[in-house]
């Protein structure tokens, strides 16, 4: 259990201003990433994320007074640049249903690094409010979109999203992404064994040739509501060799230090995929992520069962280089590495976890 941290004022911190230098965990892990979930609210029940029987009508979503304000985010975020942040994602829930999320955008994307540069700004959506707000929301300055699809047929799809929404809709909201210059365009599969895994190649053939880069994720253990289990997982080595058997592939390096996808290339040059193997072949030791919920608490891990809470400071008299100061102080104890401890079968799967609809992918 990692100790309570508090701010504390010294006189040295009276001014406000945030000294530059980049954070670093116990295993040396610089922040460079910060995952902001902007709502806990989705228009879909995806069925390893939002379990309809829990995420009924009485569930109790956050109310709006709860949420951090964009001011307060981007306050957070600006801080956190002086500490070494470089880029930042948008997720939730559905982070396209916050009112004005394009106001947001617009004052994330003034940010600046130490050394001038801005910061990436990308986002992940269901997709399905994305053909009428991809152009506002490149002209607000977000750079890159992922969009969450996990099957072609409808039938499919909406088993596993537990919505009415047809596939279609996505895929014009992925082609209109891609028409204003949010590309390329990322598309996440969650794989589950007997309930879309026959998508596979179907998905690999569809996005072969466009301009898309598909991407398999192996369904994992997060949150404590979608009754997780290994034989429901589809790793990825056994995707890797589904769509060679069609389709042959050859492995591409990474483009940076901390990617989370391996990259695959066609080799007839019809494009490429990307594989998130966080179950059988975990990326913990260049895990640069902070994650932020929607009412202002920092999870190191997606795994987290323990919040920081930073709407209290964010709210109190504490200034810039006082939050600073908390925010280096938790990194600096940082030494999660969940999925690396559960494949050597030393963490408790059943422990408190957040949900991913609370804090994002
Ligand atoms: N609603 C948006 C969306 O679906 O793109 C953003 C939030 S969603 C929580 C972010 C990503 O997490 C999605 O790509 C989703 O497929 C993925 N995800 C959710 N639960 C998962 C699970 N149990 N295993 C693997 N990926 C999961
Ligand atoms: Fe909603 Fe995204 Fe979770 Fe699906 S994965 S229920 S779209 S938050
Ligand atoms: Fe990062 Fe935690 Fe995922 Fe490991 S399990 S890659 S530490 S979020």
């Amino acid at each position: 259990m990692s100790k309570p941290i508090r701010i504390v004022r010294h006189a040295s911190q009276q001014g406000s201003a945030v000294p530059a230098q980049v954070a670093h965990d116990q295993l040396q892990r610089p922040l460079r990433d910060l995952r902001i979930s902007i709502t806990d609210k989705c228009n879909f029940r995806c069925t390893y994320c939002m379990p309809r029987e829990v995420f009924g009508p009485d569930y109790p979503f956050l109310s709006h007074g709860e949420l951090l304000s964009f001011e307060e985010i981007t306050r957070v975020a600006a801080i956190c640049t002086q500490l070494g942040l470089r880029k930042i994602r948008l997720t939730g829930g559905e982070p396209l249903l916050r009112k004005d999320i394009e106001v947001l955008i617009e004052m994330l994307a003034a940010l600046r690094t130490p050394q001038g540069e801005p910061i990436e700004i990308a986002l992940t959506t269901n997709a399905t409010l994305l053909k009428q707000k991809a152009q506002s929301l490149k002209d607000a300055g977000l750079e890159r979109v992922t969009v969450s699809l996990d099957a072609l047929e409808d039938q499919r799809f909406q088993h596993m999203s537990d919505s009415k929404i047809g596939v279609a809709r996505v895929l014009a909201g992925i082609e209109k992404a891609h028409e204003v210059g949010l590309r390329p365009v990322k598309v996440n599969m969650v794989v589950r064994k007997g309930l879309n895994d026959d998508q596979i190649v179907p998905m690999a053939e569809y996005f072969r040739g466009r301009d898309h880069i598909l991407r398999f994720i192996e369904y994992m253990d997060v949150g404590n509501t979608n009754g997780w289990n290994m034989k429901e997982v589809v790793t990825g080595a056994e995707i890797l060799e589904r769509i060679a058997a069609h389709y042959p592939l050859e492995p591409v390096s990474s483009n940076y230090r901390g990617e989370v996808a391996s990259r695959y290339r066609y080799t007839d040059g019809q494009g490429e995929i990307g594989l998130i193997t966080s179950v059988s072949q975990p990326f913990c030791g260049d895990c640069t992520r902070l994650r932020l919920s929607p009412e202002g608490k920092f999870f190191l891990c997606l795994f987290g069962g323990q919040g920081y809470d930073v709407r209290t400071h964010l709210r109190s008299a504490a200034n810039d280089a006082e939050i600073a100061q908390f925010i280096r102080q938790m990194w600096g104890q940082r030494d999660v590495r969940y999925s690396e401890l559960r494949g050597q079968g030393i963490v408790d799967e059943q422990g408190p976890k957040v949900e991913m609809s609370y804090i994002g992918g």
